[in-house]
């Protein structure tokens, strides 16, 4: 074994000055940025354009993905969710105008990494029952993402009482659910068997 465990982290219980001595580098708080978000609502606010910017994301790269693959039923789910796409595009809208916030996106990493794993992938892959694989897979990693943001997003609108959002967010966070459920079903009936 070569592992090495994590040192844990030393527990600051004596106010700032103790912390301060005997904290090292991976110990240390993480200063904040001068705009940084002070009550939940604000970063309510900030995950609503990190969402925003990923879903108008997908609206992009989904057409690619339905070029890429090969399988009808997966063609059909991923041109399905281009649809219902365009939807969570326009109900995060909604909830910026809820929230009297003009709707602004701001670049999220982890969709940009995902999407473009998801382009390697397809470029690693014959055409045909294999790439169909690779995009149902990468197309899962898309969809589990959503998922957990739109879950957070959902549980955050509750306790800050801004039900348009709320009612918005679940709509939204069930299509992600039945989307990732229909791509399991495709991967497990049409696929994995063909693909070996
Ligand atoms: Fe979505
Ligand atoms: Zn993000
Ligand atoms: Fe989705």
């Amino acid at each position: 074994m070569t592992t090495k465990t994590q040192p844990a982290a030393k527990t600051a219980t004596k106010g700032k000055t103790a912390a301060k001595t005997t904290a090292t580098a991976a110990t240390k708080k993480t200063p904040a940025k001068k705009d940084a978000a002070k009550e939940l609502k604000d970063l309510f606010e900030d995950s609503l354009k990190d969402i925003y910017w990923a879903e108008k994301a997908l609206v992009k790269a989904l057409p690619k993905m339905h070029k890429n693959a090969t399988d009808e039923k997966l063609k059909t789910a991923i041109s399905d969710h281009l649809e219902q796409t365009k939807n969570h595009v326009t109900r995060l809208e909604d909830c910026f105008a809820a929230l009297g916030k003009k709707a602004q996106a701001k670049k999220c990493d982890a969709m940009q990494g995902i999407l473009d794993e998801g382009d390697s992938i397809v470029e690693e892959t014959e055409p045909g029952t294999v790439r169909d694989a690779g995009i149902i897979a990468a197309s899962q990693k898309v969809e589990h993402y959503e998922i957990t943001t739109y879950g957070t997003l959902a549980a955050w609108a509750k306790v800050l009482k801004e039900d348009k959002c709320l009612e918005n967010l679940l709509a939204t966070l069930e299509e992600e659910k039945k989307c990732d459920e229909l791509l399991t079903g495709i991967a497990d009936t049409n696929l994995n068997s063909k693909a070996l």
